[in-house]
């Protein structure tokens, strides 16, 4: 296995078959060589710096009905509400003053949001902070809408594919969804000029290995700027409340793998991934990523945007994301850079 590692390390591509044996390696030899060379080679391209995304999570209202999340529209316990353009300008303000320079605008497909809204959003923030990137991540919308919207200013945009193999996406998904029009949206905006975010959840419900490397190639293909990735954790309130969640090993294993394969790619440690182990960011840290994405969100919203059980980072005491961040980092050994934070040329 560490002899799969050391060809990845050196730039070689791997046949579906090794890129399953490594995926599977759960011994600790190959855990502690994928960590090493993924973090060397993420010191290589970004040195030791991290760079923050201020999240500001815009509305927990939404038009689909995916399997897996808890803002689904099926779920009726779900607790709604929409941030307005002076709610989202100052968690701006105070981001800023933070040191943030760039801002996550993400939210459910939630039809309030029309283009001209996001576009008198955008523009406002762009003529405030124009030295910030806007990073939108509000799901699947028209190739005009993303338009419209880089026009107003966004620089980047994250949407998830979260699956690439065809059974999997539907299992995942209900019937009105479709992959296509998921994979043609990442298409669309990488062709508009957006920096592009692709990514999946890591042991989502009938996941096989297969299925993962479906997601691999599929990146190859799109070649995106960022890539998601975190755990799977059920929701209580979803069909999926009684599936069991993804687990750090393999979440780790797989940034390590996506770090190799993809060395000057923005790579977060999601909230995801510290829900499920008290220092998984840490952990993922120094497994090749080299993004953090602190809350940013108003704190009487942040219980709402309830995608999956235990979600961090939602209490009073989480006010300040920032700070606790920081000292994260620093512990893990690295340092918060005050960049924008754009993907480096290969
Ligand atoms: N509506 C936007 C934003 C979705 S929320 C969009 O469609 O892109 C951001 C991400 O949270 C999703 O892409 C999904 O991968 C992740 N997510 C949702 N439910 C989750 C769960 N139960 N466990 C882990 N991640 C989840």
């Amino acid at each position: 296995m560490t002899e799969l590692v050391d060809r990845l390390y050196c730039g070689e591509r791997l046949s579906d078959s090794e890129l399953a044996a490594l995926i599977a390696a759960d011994d600790k030899e190959t855990a502690d060589l994928l960590r090493s060379r993924a973090d060397s080679m993420r010191q290589r391209y970004y040195g030791k710096k991290v760079f923050l995304r201020g999240l500001i999570e815009i509305s927990s209202c939404c038009k689909n009905n995916c399997l897996y999340c808890g803002i689904r529209c099926g779920n009726s316990e779900a607790e709604r509400y929409r941030l307005s353009k002076e709610d989202i300008l100052s968690c701006c303000q105070q981001g800023y003053e933070l040191g943030f320079r760039t801002f996550v605008l993400q939210g459910g497909e939630d039809p309030y949001f029309t283009d001209d809204v996001m576009c008198g959003i955008i523009s406002e923030i762009r003529r405030l902070y124009p030295d910030c990137a806007i990073t939108l991540s509000l799901g699947e919308r028209s190739r005009e809408s993303y338009q419209r919207m880089k026009n107003a200013g966004a620089d980047r945009y994250l949407l998830r594919h979260e699956a690439a193999s065809e059974r999997l996406y539907r299992s995942l998904h209900p019937s009105e969804m479709s992959l296509s029009n998921r994979k043609n949206c990442l298409f669309t905006l990488r062709e508009l000029g957006y920096q592009v975010g692709a990514g999946f959840m890591v042991g989502a419900p009938g996941q096989t290995v297969s299925d993962l490397i479906a997601d691999l190639r599929f990146l190859e293909e799109l070649r995106p700027h960022m890539i998601g990735i975190g755990p799977f954790v059920p929701h209580h309130c979803t069909p999926f409340a009684n599936e069991r969640g993804g687990t750090l090993e393999l979440t780790l294993r797989l940034l390590g793998l996506l770090r190799l394969m993809f060395p000057n790619v923005l790579l977060p440690a999601t909230t995801a991934l510290g829900t499920i182990s008290p220092t998984g960011r840490e952990q993922g840290l120094k497994t090749g990523c080299n993004v953090v994405m602190p809350n940013l969100s108003p704190v009487r919203v942040r219980k709402k945007y309830d995608l999956y059980d235990n979600k961090i980072c939602t209490g009073e005491e989480a006010a300040e994301c920032r700070g606790c961040l920081q000292r994260r980092i620093e512990s893990a050994g690295y340092f918060v850079s005050a960049e924008r934070g754009d993907c480096i040329e290969k």
